[in-house]
């Protein structure tokens, strides 16, 4: 017997900016779940910056979206009717399958996840795909040690609220964010304990950077590109590094965006700068998560949630984080 299910599909690629009409929300029949499949139903799923490129039709790392299909990403429901031993009605389970009410999963990409362990939403972000990001990121890609001077831009984000976090409480000497407002920079050097941090709209972040940190920094964690990478470039310490993790100020460009035009100071500073991505570091995710969880659950990774309420809210949801308009790890709660 099939279930009726509303999704939300990619109606037309974006030039530029997402809008309104870049989704559709419609309504199908979803069929009874195959051998290997688990019929979920989605509880809370994940907005997140990536989710931009793949609404371009271009080759990455990830394929496309396709206009008329359904969005995907990362989500976690409820098991409603399984065919696989091990899963069984009422498990819950984090998937790929978001951006709809019920989902036809594969159970060889289903992970169970336990609320009575965490809340759901800390499986999409602070002990997830964002707080791997996160984690791999500074201690593998950017060789983090005790003294550091870590600088990470979109601080007050699901990535970058962790990577400050996590830098303090492994020794970092400081602590440097930047984000787009004051009351994320009231929540950076507040509760999040960051030393210092600045709003990148009141003047050049080279400027801002600067003052920040006046001895120069040693770890740059780019989740923004464009004049923070160039500011930071030029703040690095000899042997300095560079997570490039994301670069969101350019992901709605439609043209291509300049390079930092101080490239070549990466020569005489010995300034390794090194792309990630988070897939590559599956292998760190029980280290992480043995390490990170505990840190959550004492308080001292403190990480905040904003949460859209219904899956007709989702296209905004998404909008409003790549406006900057949420705190934290953006979240939809479906049911
Ligand atoms: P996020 O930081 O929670 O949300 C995106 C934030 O970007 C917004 O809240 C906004 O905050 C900021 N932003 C938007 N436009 C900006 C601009 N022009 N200049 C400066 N900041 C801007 O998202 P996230 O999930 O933690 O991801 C952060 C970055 O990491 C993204 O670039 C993402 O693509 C990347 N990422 C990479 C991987 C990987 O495997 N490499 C994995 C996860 C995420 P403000 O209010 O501060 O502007």
């Amino acid at each position: 017997m099939s279930v009726r299910s509303t999704e939300v599909r990619l109606a037309a690629r974006p030039h530029g900016w997402p809008t309104a009409e870049t989704f559709a929300i419609t309504q199908v029949d979803v069929a009874d779940p195959a051998p290997g499949q688990l019929l979920v139903r989605n509880l809370l799923m994940s907005v997140d910056p990536y989710m931009r490129g793949r609404m371009d039709d271009r080759k990455s790392y990830v394929p496309p979206f396709q206009v008329g299909e359904a969005l995907q990403g990362g989500a976690v429901g409820e098991v409603v009717t399984s065919t696989v031993d091990g899963f069984k009605p009422g498990d819950h389970v984090l998937h790929g399958l978001g951006w709809r009410e019920y989902a036809l999963v594969d159970a060889r990409s289903a992970a169970k996840v336990d609320p009575s362990v965490a809340p759901l939403g800390a499986y999409l972000g602070v002990l997830g795909m964002t707080g791997l990001t996160a984690y791999a990121g500074l201690l593998r890609t950017a060789e983090f040690k005790p003294g550091d001077v870590v600088f990470v831009s979109s601080a007050a984000g699901a990535v970058g609220q962790v990577v400050g976090q996590l830098a303090k409480h492994r020794g970092a000497a400081r602590v440097i964010g930047s984000a787009g407002s004051a009351a994320k920079v009231s929540y950076l050097t507040g509760e999040l304990g960051f030393d210092a941090a600045f709003d990148y709209h009141d003047g050049p972040v080279r400027e801002q950077l600067k003052r920040a940190a006046p001895d120069g920094i040693d770890v740059y964690f780019d989740n923004v590109g464009g004049e923070h990478l160039e500011a930071a470039i030029s703040a690095l310490n000899v042997h300095g590094r560079i997570t490039v993790c994301g670069m969101i100020s350019v992901y709605n460009a439609t043209e291509p965006t300049p390079a930092p035009r101080n490239l070549a100071m990466l020569i005489g500073k010995r300034i390794t700068m090194r792309g990630m991505l988070v897939g590559d570091h599956a292998d760190l995710r029980d280290a992480f998560v043995k390490e990170v969880a505990p840190l959550v659950a004492d308080g001292t990774i403190r990480h905040r949630e904003t949460v859209f309420e219904g899956l007709a809210q989702a296209p905004e949801a998404f909008l409003a984080m790549l406006r900057g308009e949420g705190f934290g790890k953006n979240l939809v709660k479906i049911a």
